[in-house]
């Protein structure tokens, strides 16, 4: 299996290039940020409990992310191998990523971390706000949390992967088909 984590700070252009990743190495694409968003929209429980945490620019707790995550891996038994854009955002969930993963006799084949200047994150946060609706982005008040929030508790996470050499940072400025081609390389020569 191919199993990928897709790392960065909001803004860094996860869901982008994960359209393009899951197209060319046929992943199944788990974002966490997306399934959060779904719940929302239909108003579940989980949706209604994630949203108190993502309109103030926090993390949904661990438990909670950890379980949903668990769920969407067994009810995908045939995938030739996962794209993580999102999770995990702490330790704690790259440590639960590892044992489920193990369990499913898989693992982390490598992280790829998008580097991007924290200036261009809030501009391009932004300029998203006016076309995808989302609340957390058009507010520079929760946007600024969303950073702090990554740069406390979600970039550790960057060493976590380094400990085991799967970290490669990619520099995430310049076009999306740069970077999609640095995306690529990485992939094909790890
Ligand atoms: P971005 O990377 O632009 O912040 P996401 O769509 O990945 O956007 O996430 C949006 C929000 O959803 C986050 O700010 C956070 O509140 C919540 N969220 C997403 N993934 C996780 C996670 N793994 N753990 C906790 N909260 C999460």
């Amino acid at each position: 299996m191919l199993n990928i984590v897709l790392f960065g700070p909001p803004g860094a252009g996860k869901g982008t290039q994960s359209q393009n990743l899951i197209d060319k190495y046929q992943l199944k694409h788990l974002s966490t940020g997306d399934i959060f968003r779904a719940n929302i929209k239909g108003e579940t429980e989980l949706g209604k409990l994630a949203k108190s945490y993502i309109d103030k620019g926090a993390l949904v707790p661990d438990e909670v992310t950890i379980n949903m995550l668990k769920s969407e891996l067994d009810n995908n038994p045939q995938a030739k191998g996962f794209i993580f854009d999102g999770f995990p955002r702490t330790i704690a969930q790259a440590q639960a990523l590892d044992s489920l993963l193990s369990s499913m006799d898989t693992s982390i084949s490598l992280m790829l971390a998008l580097e991007v200047p924290e200036a261009e994150l809030k501009e391009r946060l932004l300029k998203r706000a006016e076309t995808s609706g989302r609340s957390d982005d058009a507010d520079p008040a929760i946007i600024a949390n969303r950073i702090a929030t990554y740069n406390k508790e979600t970039a550790p996470v960057k060493s976590f992967y380094q400990e085991q050499n799967k970290l490669h940072e990619i520099v995430g400025t310049g076009s999306i088909e740069e970077i999609s081609e640095r995306l690529y390389n990485a992939i094909d020569q790890h």
